[in-house]
């Protein structure tokens, strides 16, 4: 029988240096760590804290500006790393695919500005707010709007799980500067700023904590003629929702990297518990009927896995990869998510039990299936742009 000891991710042995930096990170902030944290509402500040000296949320960050100037891939191994240890990169990972449309879009100037200071960790770039309430996934239609005036903007309206404002210093939002009724286009007149938080909040910004199901710091954002400098928009106004798309692509396979961490975390969780729980004389895992579902949920991260790394691949090698991103990350997240049932089922009422993690990591696993994209918009992609079949809204 295979030793307990072996990884059951077979890639284990690659990117070493990462996966072990980030696995003796995670060490100290175990099952009680987590599970004190969200017994208190709290925010894991430690947890980022630690993560952040380590220099590893700036990994995107080109080395010219004091980050890691790494890849996708490797990013996407260090918030698999996170999740594959029992912890939750939600509680962080946006500083990593919300940085390409700073790297990407911003001036030579705002780089010089905030890039070293988000290195550094002086401060963070966590939030992004896109979502609003009346408009939801249809993105191209928000209404907060930004008006120009001399050398400012003035913003108004409100977005919605606007994640993680309270611990971030910066925040990206998506507003319109033209009028819907004068666009030619359904994703022109869109235009993306980076808000300085501590700023904003002097000025108009208010924030509501929204509660919900998993320990995720998200909320209602409203803006009340906000002023912000006009240097702070983020390249040509107008085209902001190109750049948010552009960006989608490094969020995708990153967020896939996390389930996949998720994937393992769980297969490995129900293996070790199916061998060890007897039930009838015998450990449960010997039933096919439990052991089965544990092996198909394992074939399905592998496969998610593949096709995450191929994404990753293409994306560093500046490749189109719209197609290979958004089936990882409806890979992934299926996968996941079938691996976190069946790591409950496997546990029967232990599963249920939050010393066993086991509820808490399903709880954070299912968000993947909504945000930050909901499975449904990976599938009509895959029907549009893959497929051909005719766009359906
Ligand atoms: C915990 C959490 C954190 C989040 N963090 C952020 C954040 O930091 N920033 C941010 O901007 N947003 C954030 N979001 C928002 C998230 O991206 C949205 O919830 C998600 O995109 C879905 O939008 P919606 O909730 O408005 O659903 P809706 O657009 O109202 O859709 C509801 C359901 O209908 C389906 N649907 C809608 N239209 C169609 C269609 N044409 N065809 C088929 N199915 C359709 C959707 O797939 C979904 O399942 C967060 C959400 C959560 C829950």
């Amino acid at each position: 029988m295979t030793d307990l000891t072996t990884d059951i991710n077979p890639r284990a042995g690659e990117f070493t240096e990462y996966r072990q930096a980030i696995r003796d990170l995670c060490r100290p902030f175990d099952a009680a760590y987590w599970i004190g944290v969200e017994h208190e509402g709290g925010y894991p500040e430690a947890f980022v804290r630690a993560l952040t000296d380590a220099g590893w949320l700036a990994a995107l960050i080109p080395a010219e500006y004091g980050g890691g100037g790494l890849g996708v891939t490797e990013a996407s191994v260090i918030l698999e790393e996170i999740n594959r240890s029992g912890g939750n990169s939600g509680a962080c990972h946006a500083q990593m695919y919300i940085m390409g449309t700073l790297l990407r879009h911003g001036s030579a100037d705002q780089k010089r500005r905030y890039l070293p200071r988000i290195a550094s960790g002086e401060w963070r770039l966590q939030a992004f707010a896109v979502t609003e309430p009346t408009t939801g996934t249809d993105t191209t239609q928000i209404k907060t709007v930004a008006e120009r005036r001399g050398d400012t903007y003035v913003i108004t309206g409100q977005k919605v799980w606007t994640s993680r404002v309270q611990h971030s210093d910066l925040m990206l939002l998506l507003a319109r500067t033209t009028p819907a009724a004068e666009v030619a286009r359904r994703g022109d007149g869109l235009s993306v700023f980076l808000i300085e938080l501590g700023d904003a909040a002097q000025r108009g910004l208010t924030v509501r904590p929204i509660a919900n199901m998993v320990n995720h710091e998200t909320n209602e954002v409203f803006f009340d003629e906000v002023v912000v400098p006009a240097a702070n928009l983020i390249g040509e106004e107008g085209r902001g929702f190109r750049y948010i798309l552009d960006g989608m692509n490094a969020e995708r396979i990153l967020i896939a990297a996390e389930c996949i961490g998720d994937g393992y975390w769980f297969t490995d969780r129900a293996r070790r518990y199916a061998r060890e729980r007897v039930v009838f004389g015998r450990p449960i895992g010997q039933n096919q009927g439990v052991q089965f579902p544990i092996a198909r949920a394992y074939a399905n991260i592998r496969a998610a896995d593949l096709m995450r790394y191929d994404a990753a691949r293409r994306f560093d090698a500046g490749e189109p990869c719209g197609g290979e991103a958004n089936l990882a990350k409806l890979l992934a997240a299926d996968a996941s998510w079938e691996a976190a049932n069946v790591c409950l089922q496997t546990h029967g009422g232990f599963g249920f039990a939050a010393e066993y993690e086991v509820e808490r990591k399903f709880r954070e696993t299912r968000l993947y299936q909504v945000a930050p994209v909901s499975t449904n918009l990976i599938l009509s992609y895959i029907g549009e742009h893959i497929l051909g079949l005719p766009r359906s809204f």
